[in-house]
């Protein structure tokens, strides 16, 4: 039985890669700072850990690891990590779970370890247009990310390289573009656009108005749990190292997510643009190099995912409002 360390196994893409792996039969250690929010996970063994501190990391690397996916990150949508408020906090915290990690893995002998990057390592200047062709793994340099984030994840996806190449460690390395999908935080002030969207239109009332953060053109693509999750299983079975985009190429503005959402719901919303935090103007994957390195890149609709979201959503906007009642 192959044994696999999930780290950040408490949040939203940890707790679904939990059950994959339990799913395809691995023997489970999670491990993260919190208990996860929605789900009783099937692990094997859940560590409550902060991997800041190196010793909580050599405690959980343990010998005899098969895989190690290091997902632990101080992170949240855009009103977390575009505000700038919590810029210290974000590269302090991830960078040295990170730095734990990794180097634990190296000293265990771990055979593999997977570290999940993101689409904030791209360039600003090359996302000024809406209508994004793709941001290609090869225009991450020169590097001019738009977000302390991004920086760090970039800091981070050339110190795992850095392991390969001087300690043979075999890393695995993506770029997550938006990833959505139920028993993601959907309130509260970390959640993402998919998610914050859902919750303002099961909240408004028909017909109604929801706020979106400027004038709601700008772009992105989201991309749906499981098949985010079949990409990371399917690059862990590769030689390729990496670094490598996992993100739908299905881009749409957010006025358009946010119709789509309206639509799904049944519900005539009027949008209201009102001042916010906002990121770059355009971005969307561009998946030539994991179909000619895997023979696969996700295809499902953004629709699809969105229904399953809405309804997780929505039904835990009821579940709350009859707690309190
Ligand atoms: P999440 O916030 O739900 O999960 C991250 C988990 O890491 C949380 O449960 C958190 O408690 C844990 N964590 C943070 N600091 C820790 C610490 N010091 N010790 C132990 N655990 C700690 O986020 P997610 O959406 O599941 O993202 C998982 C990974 O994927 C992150 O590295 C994130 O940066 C990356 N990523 C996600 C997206 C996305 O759209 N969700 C996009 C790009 C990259």
């Amino acid at each position: 039985m192959k044994k696999a360390l999930v780290c950040g196994a408490g949040g939203f893409i940890g707790g679904h890669l939990v059950k994959r792996l339990k799913a395809e039969g691995y023997w489970v250690r999670g491990v993260d700072i919190k208990g996860h929010e929605f789900s009783e996970l099937p692990c094997d063994e859940f560590v409550l850990g902060d991997l800041r501190d190196p010793t909580v990391a050599a405690s959980v690397v343990s010998d005899g690891l098969d895989e190690i996916y290091q997902l632990a990150a101080d992170m949240g949508g855009a009103g977390y990590i575009f505000t700038g408020e919590h810029d210290a906090d974000v590269m302090h915290n991830s960078a040295l779970c990170n730095l734990n990690i990794l180097h634990e893995a190296m000293r265990k002998h771990a055979r593999k370890i997977f570290y999940s990057s993101s689409a904030c390592i791209y360039p600003e200047g090359i996302q000024t247009d809406p209508n994004n062709p793709g941001l290609k793994e090869e225009f991450a340099y020169p590097a001019q990310p738009d977000s302390e984030y991004g920086w760090e994840k970039l800091f981070s996806e050339r110190l795992y390289l850095s392991y390969r190449r001087n300690y043979g460690l075999e890393v695995h390395v993506a770029r997550f573009h938006n990833i959505f999908g139920p028993e993601g935080t959907w309130q509260g002030g970390k959640e993402k656009a998919p998610a914050a969207i859902c919750r303002k239109v099961a909240e408004a009332s028909n017909p109604g108005r929801i706020e979106i953060w400027g004038d709601g053109e700008q772009t992105r693509s989201f991309l749906f749990i499981d098949e985010c999750l079949e990409g990371v299983r399917r690059l862990m079975d590769s030689d390729f190292p990496g670094p490598f985009n996992i993100g739908s190429d299905e881009m749409v503005s957010i006025n358009e997510l946010a119709r789509m959402a309206a639509c799904i719901a049944d519900k005539s919303i009027q949008l209201e643009h009102i001042p916010g935090p906002l990121g770059v103007r355009g971005r969307n994957s561009e998946n030539t190099l994991i179909k000619q390195r895997l023979g696969w890149a996700p295809s499902q609709p953004l629709r699809v995912g969105m229904e399953k979201t809405y309804a997780w959503i929505d039904g835990q906007i009821k579940r709350q409002s009859s707690n309190c009642a």
